[in-house]
């Protein structure tokens, strides 16, 4: 079977697979069969290599890991060997990135469309509806965004039964990871190089990744449009962060390579030390801001109160590049991904057939609730479905049984509270066996993963500055887990070997 090719990776003094997992998996050799000596040095050099090169999260057990650097750090969950990925479908999801960047900045211009297409979702769900209420303001004074960047990751599975690469979502806000994907693929690059002897595989296949410098030069760019030697790039964090490290490597990456200095600053420190000068410059804390980054604001527990609001009003408002805008933004929610899956809706938007044909083909089904065919089939076949709310950061999907009950609650209310999800068709990608590091310990574990892609846009008012494909991020998660974040505890971060 044309599966073949995503058999688990060849090593050379490991015992051949004995037994069969799964039909499906036709694996030559297998890594959970590397003998338990291997792997105990495998694991250990991993973990000294993480500690050296930074590939660190704070500690969950402890308090202070989330705000002060440099205490009670943990290497961050990886898998220890790349993942084999078919080449044919790592170069899809390339090609489609830049086309993809250009959907969202096409999309955010029509805010006409926005807000229609929003329209329902706005009464069912106060988070988008305060989202939307920022927009329309802007829409109102007919703000002018010149200079605009996106930091997008595009998340794919390969779904096992049709070979097909299918979009999980495209995250245009907070696409995180950036800052240790890369750092994964060398660890990899490394073991393979460092373990030649004992594991066949060739290093060179784990494609280059560097998604930290891609994003840095990308946010650098802008504020170097942005014009102000004197102005700084504004992070806007979370007031506890673990994953902080992967910030601060495209903070470090920043300073060193361009020279540009940035600040972190919450929600709730803007509104209090944030304020707009006449020309609409955005000074926070005494300092001029050219780009704003959020790594924060994605989720309605990060705005504890109207303090936070204003905080993101006073930011749309400014003539700082916002990264992303309020309609950057909003053009990468679930509702938005849906209406844009709908016949005809992408040629409002590209004019190119082929680049159309490329983005419809990573379209997995993508229904809204009103849509009485697709729920009745959800409630009769619900394993076959995933229901979405408007939520970022992962373990807000419903699965499974949980499918059935919530649209048969959602029907007896009948309030139009089913404006707030949509159901999508659940991809079912191939079993794999990896084994996966979490707190010092290697874990065999049978597995499913799922590709993210990084893309960088920048425009100034015509002219298309940066439009391409920026690294990448597998995330390798055990089987029978429905939600894939790594920040979330479900999934390691992890590289990909080409096959
Ligand atoms: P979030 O913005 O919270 O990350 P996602 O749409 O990425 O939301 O869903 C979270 C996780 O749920 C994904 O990482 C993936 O593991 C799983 N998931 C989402 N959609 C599907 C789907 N259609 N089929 C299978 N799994 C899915
Ligand atoms: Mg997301
Ligand atoms: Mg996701």
């Amino acid at each position: 079977s044309p599966f073949s090719v995503i058999s688990p990776l060849k090593c050379a003094k490991v015992h051949r697979m004995q037994t069969q997992v799964e039909d499906s998996v036709k694996p030559i050799v297998d890594p959970h069969d590397i003998d338990s000596k291997l792997l105990q040095k495998l694991a250990y050099d991993a973990l000294v290599w993480c500690s050296l090169n930074g590939l660190l999260v704070g500690d969950r057990n402890s308090k202070r890991s989330g705000t002060v650097p440099g205490v009670d750090m943990v290497h961050a969950p990886v898998a220890l060997l790349p993942m084999s990925f078919p080449e044919s479908h790592w170069k899809q999801s390339c090609e489609v990135a830049p086309i993809f960047n250009e959907l969202v900045d096409r999309v955010s211009q029509d805010g006409e469309f926005l807000q229609q297409s929003l329209s329902r979702t706005k009464k069912a769900d106060p988070f988008t509806s305060r989202l939307l209420e920022i927009h329309s303001k802007m829409l109102e004074i007919n703000k002018i965004e010149e200079i605009r960047l996106g930091l997008h990751r595009s998340d794919y599975m390969l779904d096992e039964q049709t070979k097909l690469l299918l979009q999980i979502e495209l995250n245009t806000i907070s696409s995180s990871f950036s800052g240790l994907s890369c750092l994964v693929s060398e660890l990899h690059r490394s073991l393979l190089q460092q373990y030649r002897e004992d594991i066949a595989l060739d290093p060179n296949r784990i494609p280059t990744n560097n998604a930290a410098n891609q994003f840095a030069e990308a946010l650098a760019k802008a504020w170097n449009e942005y014009g102000d030697p004197r102005a700084v790039i504004l992070f806007v964090v979370q007031a506890e962060e673990r994953n902080m490290y992967d910030q601060h490597w495209l903070s470090a990456s920043l300073r060193e390579r361009h020279q540009v200095t940035t600040i972190r600053k919450t929600l709730a420190e803007i509104d209090a030390l944030g304020e707009l000068q006449q020309d609409g410059t955005l000074v926070v804390d005494g300092q001029a801001v050219a780009v704003i980054y959020f790594r924060a604001g994605y989720a309605p527990s990060d705005y504890h109160s109207e303090s936070e609001w204003r905080a993101r009003l006073l930011m749309e408002q400014s003539r700082a590049v916002k990264c992303p805008s309020i309609s950057y933004h909003l053009a990468g929610t679930k509702k938005i991904q849906q209406e844009l899956a709908k016949p005809n809706v992408l040629e409002r938007f590209l004019e190119n057939k082929d680049d159309i044909a490329k983005l419809r083909k990573c379209f997995a089904g993508l229904w809204s609730l009103d849509e009485s065919d697709t729920v009745k089939d959800a409630i009769e076949r619900p394993g076959l479905y995933v229901m979405k709310p408007q939520r970022e950061g992962g373990g807000n999907n419903i699965y499974g049984e949980d499918v059935k009950e919530a649209l048969l609650k959602l029907q007896k209310e009948g309030t139009g509270s089913d404006a707030a999800y949509i159901l999508m068709q659940r991809i079912f990608p191939n079993i794999s066996h990896s084994i996966l590091m979490r707190e010092g310990i290697p874990h065999k574990e049978q597995t499913i993963s799922e590709l993210g892609v990084y893309g960088s846009y920048l425009r100034n008012k015509d002219e298309v500055l940066i439009n391409e494909q920026a690294g990448y991020l597998m995330r390798t998660k055990v089987s029978s887990s429905n939600e894939g974040g790594v920040a979330a505890g479900f999934a390691v971060l992890d590289s990909i070997y080409l096959v």
